[in-house]
């Protein structure tokens, strides 16, 4: 059950097309991509996963985020388009049509964020990209909000969420066994997060990573990963592809910063800006 990385991220990179290879694509070619969450004290995470969609090659960005955060967002990402959500937290998910929905980073917990991110799930059609908060609010009652999730969304927790959600494990051997489980009794990916992250597919399938390094343990890594993800399945890349090629370029990011500088100094805006060379290595 266990794959080996190398075959399955060479085949997810053979299937991606990007924009160097369609030199022909105008915006409209690469997918739009809407990153939810943000909330009063939190605003800078959604941020951060939105620049990461951009530099991950998708054509539009939408934010959608509670009002405090307008300029602060559209100071930080001039690219991305802003809609309001609420006033101090997410209080409703708007359709925007033919978009990828990246949902969770510093979202809160708030019943009405709550409330929105149900409604918004009842109606959702294509796979979408949960994390964080958005894991959160699914844990306060996991069956009800499951249930909704489109065939092979994406769930990218970290082993506190993931047990949130689905409840304690002995050990991480046995937590990776049981996100596995819950990938296919659910038919979602499950990306388990870790120092070798378990990508876990709805048919049983297990990849770990090989990227990465401890630099990475710092406040707005994972919502980094969620732009990352967000983005390439915005462009089309199938979902189990997706997660799996956006935790090693995560990654591979994290492993090229701390060749020319310490991993101390490592903060979530380098794993960004390493992209640049990221996407010269892969395609
Ligand atoms: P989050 O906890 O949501 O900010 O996500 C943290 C991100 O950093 C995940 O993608 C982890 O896989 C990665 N990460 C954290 N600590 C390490 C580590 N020690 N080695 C490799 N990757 C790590
Ligand atoms: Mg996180």
């Amino acid at each position: 059950r266990t794959r080996f990385l190398a075959v399955d991220l060479r085949a997810a990179v053979r299937r991606y097309q990007p924009r160097s290879c369609r030199p022909f694509g105008h915006k409209g070619s690469f997918g739009t991509a809407v990153l939810v969450g943000g909330s009063y004290g939190k605003i800078g995470a959604i941020g951060l996963s939105a620049m990461s969609a951009l530099r991950t090659g998708v054509g539009k960005v939408f934010i959608q985020a509670p009002k405090c955060g307008y300029e602060i967002l559209q100071t930080l990402t001039p690219e991305s388009m802003f809609e309001p959500a609420g006033e101090s937290y997410v209080a409703a998910i708007n359709p925007v049509k033919n978009a990828t929905y990246g949902l969770g980073p510093g979202m809160d917990t708030h019943p009405e964020s709550a409330s929105a991110l149900y409604d918004f799930l009842k109606n959702v059609q294509a796979p979408v990209l949960l994390d964080a908060d958005a894991l959160n609010i699914m844990a306060t009652d996991p069956d009800k909000y499951l249930t909704l999730l489109p065939k092979n969304s994406i769930l990218t927790p970290h082993p506190g969420e993931f047990k949130r959600l689905f409840g304690p494990s002995d050990n991480s051997m046995d937590q990776v066994n049981l996100a596995s489980e819950m990938a296919q009794k659910w038919q979602l990916v499950i990306v388990l997060k870790g120092h070798h992250t378990a990508i876990c597919g709805p048919e049983g399938k297990i990849n770990y990573n090989l990227t990465g390094n401890a630099g990475m343990a710092t406040a707005g890594s994972g919502d980094v990963l969620t732009g990352i993800i967000t983005s390439l399945l915005a462009q089309g890349v199938p979902p189990r592809d997706a997660a799996i090629l956006g935790v090693y370029i995560h990654g591979l990011s994290a492993d090229l910063y701390i060749k020319k500088a310490s991993p101390e100094s490592l903060i979530a805006e380098d794993l960004i800006q390493g992209l640049q060379k990221v996407f010269r290595k892969l395609v």
